[in-house]
């Protein structure tokens, strides 16, 4: 089930070139607030609209979102600007409002993608209706329950995709609201090539000045879009307004973006590449023979009753190999890391040894 055969999620006359950007409010307030974001939006050429119109909220008593009356407000931003509109959806009666009301993409929000039945009650709600999804991924950072998320969508039959990547939830909340984790996205990548992911800078920064850099980043690791939040009057805004920033703002920050060319392939950077093929293999021969040793090692220490766990010597490799290490211009930590799982894996290979017959 893991290789979806996915559908475009590109609507008519949306610009393929990255970054596809969906901007719009945290979540619609009242009429004037949505038109006239939604104006100034459209005149810097934004395509398609965001506005939450139910809110899950951490606690009780705040915005929890505008609810139904909030659908006409959108549908007169696609009339009056042309642009698509896209709003979260967490029930199945969420789902039937804003299909009712012509909303044009869904999107599933953190919460709820953390929630196998939740995402399982909107893939019914969807079953034989031809729109495009994002899922957000989980709070939680875990790729198989965000990768489940989609496949609950595919197999209702939903095959316009795409992911947005917005951060994952944590204790200790130092730089970012919300960890980038980019490794997750990264491996979430490799394991479905044809899905187009966007990177939501505002809630994973949480506020404004982190947005252009994470906007670079997410463009540097060939992510296909955006979406950002932008409000008239940020700092007025009833949820969310940390984070958000005007039109012009966001233009602004667009503007400055470097796009790379993702598919340029020079001789020179070919050449590297085999360098790099080459000492991974070598690097493979190493590691193999290095856990040949360390299992006859395990031998002995089976044979001479010895514990594999030596403490002082699995400390003396690291700070040794460590030091090493930054002699020769390599991050000790980094060091540090890969030894620790070399480590484990002899440990493991060693108790394989002892527990044979
Ligand atoms: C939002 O997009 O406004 C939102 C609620 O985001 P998330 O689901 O990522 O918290
Ligand atoms: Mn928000």
């Amino acid at each position: 089930m893991e290789q979806m055969e996915l559908e475009s999620i590109l609507l008519p006359g949306v610009d393929p070139k990255r970054p596809i950007v969906i901007a719009g409010p945290c979540s619609a307030e009242s009429e004037e607030q949505v038109m006239e974001t939604a104006h100034g939006l459209a005149s810097k050429g934004i395509k398609i609209f965001r506005a939450g119109i139910w809110k899950p909220r951490t606690k009780p008593g705040g915005f929890e979102g505008i609810g139904v009356i909030g659908l006409p407000w959108l549908k007169k931003v696609k009339e009056e600007t042309g642009m698509y509109v896209a709003t979260e959806v967490a029930t199945k009666d969420h789902v039937f409002e804003a299909l009712k009301a012509g909303i044009d993409i869904l999107w599933i929000g953190a919460r709820t993608s953390a929630n196998p039945f939740a995402v399982q009650e909107i893939a019914d709600a969807l079953k034989g209706v031809d729109i495009p999804v994002l899922i957000k991924n989980p709070v939680n950072p875990d790729l198989e329950l965000w990768i489940g998320a989609f496949q609950r969508l595919y197999g209702a039959g939903i095959k316009r995709l795409g992911a947005i990547h917005r951060g994952f939830s944590s204790y200790d909340k130092k730089i970012y609201r919300n960890l980038p984790l980019w490794h997750i996205p990264i491996e979430l990548r490799r394991r479905m090539p044809n899905l187009p992911i966007f990177c939501d800078p505002s809630h994973i920064g949480g506020k404004r000045e982190l947005i252009a850099p994470l906007c670079q980043q997410a463009m540097d690791l060939n992510f296909d879009g955006l979406i950002i939040e932008s409000h008239r009057d940020p700092d007025a805004a009833w949820s969310d307004a940390a984070q958000q920033i005007t039109p012009d703002v966001l233009d602004y920050v667009l503007n400055l973006l470097v796009i790379r060319d993702s598919t340029q392939t020079t001789e020179n950077l070919s050449e590297l590449r085999k360098q790099i093929d080459g000492i991974d293999e070598q690097l493979l021969e190493l590691l193999a023979k290095r856990m040949r040793v360390s299992r006859e090692i395990g031998v002995y220490k089976k044979e001479h009753n010895m514990p594999i766990l030596q403490a002082p010597r699995y400390s003396e490799i690291l700070e040794k190999r460590s030091d090493m290490g930054s002699q020769m211009d390599l991050n000790p930590e980094f060091i540090k890391e890969i030894l620790k799982e070399i480590h484990e894996e002899s440990v493991r290979q060693q108790m394989i040894i002892m527990n044979e017959e």
